[in-house]
């Protein structure tokens, strides 16, 4: 079986220590390729270090989550567009909105995820998009710009069926997490995941968050990592009917072909 992650946050904090064994466990469970996600004009940076630190095997995206819109001026816009322009910078992103924990004010968010949105056109390249509690303000923004962007995934999907049909009408991919495999929270994802195209469905540990449930036993410090991957493909799997080799191929396919691997 051969996993990618498109979803690791390995410039966190908890990986300093022992990155080089976090690596070597996740190619020992199969996973291949991973995209390293840039949700900070710092974090960004580190993003990319890391990829030209592991040419083929690591990737980056750059982009300002939500949460630090606040901290988005002029001087971030130029440099994430110096960053969006290098070749290993597959997705400008992490950008989008978070009215559930509301870090920054919802007035600000908008505005920030729409200069990114700029950048991705502007570019060319595809967006690593985060939602919650905030399908309707995001879906108008997205409907904008979306012709102008060659490609979208909105990470991290937990909404409802309706948003995800929305997603997939206007032809975006849908990231899927550890969420799934939440017996409290995410079995509504459980009934309509099949409804995902093959082609459009990427899986992604968001590590060190989320750590699946299904994972036993659970590690005593809770973080998760991209060694995990393979349990939320199995769960997927389950849910859709059909075999983990053929929802791995298939998200492998659908993950190299989206950030062009
Ligand atoms: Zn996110």
């Amino acid at each position: 079986m051969q996993l990618v992650d498109i979803g690791a946050n390995l410039t966190h904090e908890s990986f300093r220590h022992d990155f080089d064994a976090v690596l070597e466990r996740a190619w020992a469970h199969g996973v291949v390729q991973m995209i390293v996600t840039g949700a900070s004009h710092s974090g960004s940076d580190h993003a990319l270090e890391l990829a030209r630190a592991h040419p083929g095997k690591l990737f980056a995206t750059a982009g300002v989550h939500p949460h630090h819109a606040v901290d988005y001026n002029d001087l971030t816009d130029t440099h994430l567009r110096v960053l969006a322009n290098h070749a290993q910078v597959r997705a400008v992103g992490e950008t989008g909105l978070d009215y559930n924990r509301n870090y920054s004010p919802r007035e600000v968010q908008l505005q920030v995820f729409e200069r990114q949105l700029q950048i991705a056109a502007d570019v060319g390249k595809p967006l690593f998009l985060h939602q919650r509690d905030a399908h309707h303000d995001f879906l108008a923004l997205l409907k904008r710009y979306r012709d102008k962007v060659p490609a979208a995934v909105v990470h991290c999907f937990t909404d409802t069926r309706e948003a995800l049909h929305d997603y997939l009408a206007l032809d975006c991919h849908i990231g899927i997490t550890g969420w799934i495999c939440d017996e409290r929270r995410g079995t509504h994802l459980r009934e309509f995941v099949r409804e995902i195209p093959a082609d459009r469905l990427l899986i992604e540990t968001d590590a060190p968050y989320l750590l699946p449930r299904s994972v036993r036993p659970q590690p005593s410090h809770r973080r998760n990592e991209p060694m995990y991957l393979k349990h939320i493909c199995e769960e997927i799997a389950r849910d859709r009917g059909e075999s983990a080799d053929v929802t791995a191929a298939n998200s492998t396919a659908a993950a190299q072909a989206f950030f062009g691997l």
